[in-house]
């Protein structure tokens, strides 16, 4: 598919580093949950694939691949997308721990960045976010709502945001419904809402709800109505629009945003992850097309799509800057440079 590179700097906020499967640390609640058993999981995982094949074709996605590429590999398949596209900057939201993803990160950090993404439960959460930003290079916290059995709002997890205001990182939350089909559609911390006492408990956290609240628009639009610090992310097929009882589109769902929390809380997200997709190049196009179809504004757009994320990541100004340096000094894989 050919791409003419945008006139600005584009981030894609969401996106996944693909990881081994391995079984959860005793007590870390898992997207499979381990209380069904194992012969119920597998009736599970079957439900799931069973939804992943028409999703991906109705998308004209390849199968992912089945083996996991070694590290040095992910990176370099990762740094040809981000120079194939033009991307000044990919984040990765997960990957596989902290630890691995900040192998990744460090060796790329201009073009990666990266979210810590441990058990938010663990009396060690605030020691780790700490660690995992100012030694290993990570750029924000990642956490599964709809994972977690105790309120956001319960006194577990203040030390956690207490720690993520005081290093002024952007903390991305996942509600409503997680994983493809045959996923998880319920838990005390599904609603948006079930963060409002936090997001204004800690003003200076920059909230990033996803999937425009996957399934929970509603919601979503109060909470951010309620509390200026949360953000919304584009990221995904965006699939639960078809489970949403009303006829919705992410045109929609893009205009509704736009008129009410405004372009500088909206930020552009892939949640690309497997190969041999790679960068989910038809989101960013469909989602540009929604956008020029809405007549936004050429610098709204480029908040939406690049601004807002570099903001968050205390990088603004930063891409152009080094995209110039590059050029200069005549590197190869430039981001302003050809297609790889
Ligand atoms: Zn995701």
């Amino acid at each position: 598919m050919d791409f003419k590179p945008l006139p600005f700097p584009l981030v894609d906020f969401h996106i996944h580093l693909v990881q081994p499967r391995k079984k959860p640390a005793k007590g870390v609640p898992a997207y499979r949950r381990p209380e069904y058993g194992e012969a119920k999981e597998q009736i599970h995982r079957r439900w799931s694939e069973d939804y992943d094949r028409p999703w991906r074709r109705a998308f004209n996605f390849p199968d992912p691949e089945t083996d996991i590429p070694p590290l040095d590999e992910a990176i370099r398949r990762w740094q040809a997308e981000a120079a194939r596209y033009n991307i000044a900057k990919l984040v990765f939201v997960t990957g596989g721990g902290n630890d691995r993803l900040s192998q990744v990160v460090q060796q790329d950090p201009a073009t990666f960045a990266g979210f810590a993404h441990h058990y938010p439960g663990d009396p060690k959460a605030a020691a780790d976010l700490e660690r995992a930003v100012r030694q290993q290079g990570l750029k924000g916290l990642k956490i599964f709502a709809p994972l977690l059995d105790e309120p956001l709002a319960s006194p577990l997890f203040r030390p956690l945001w207490e720690k993520a205001e005081e290093l002024q990182i952007p903390v991305l939350v996942h509600f409503g419904i997680l994983g493809g089909g045959g996923g998880i559609a319920s838990g005390t911390n599904i609603s948006p809402l079930s963060i409002e006492p936090v997001a204004k408990a800690y003003p200076g956290i920059p909230f990033v709800v996803p999937h425009f609240g996957c399934g929970y628009v509603r919601e979503l639009l109060q909470l951010c109505w309620s509390s200026a610090n949360v953000h919304v992310d584009t990221s995904g097929n965006n699939e639960w629009l078809r489970w949403y009882p009303e006829s919705l589109t992410v045109e929609d769902l893009f205009r509704k945003f736009y008129e009410t929390v405004g372009p500088g809380r909206i930020i552009f997200g892939s949640d690309s992850s497997y190969f041999p997709r790679g960068f989910a190049l038809r989101y960013l196009l469909d989602q540009l097309r929604d956008c020029y179809h809405l007549a936004m504004k050429d610098e709204d757009l480029a908040l939406i799509f690049g601004g807002n994320a570099l903001r968050l990541l205390k990088e603004e100004g930063r891409s152009e800057e080094e995209k110039g340096e590059g050029e200069k000094q005549g590197q190869g894989d430039g981001k302003g440079g050809e297609d790889a």
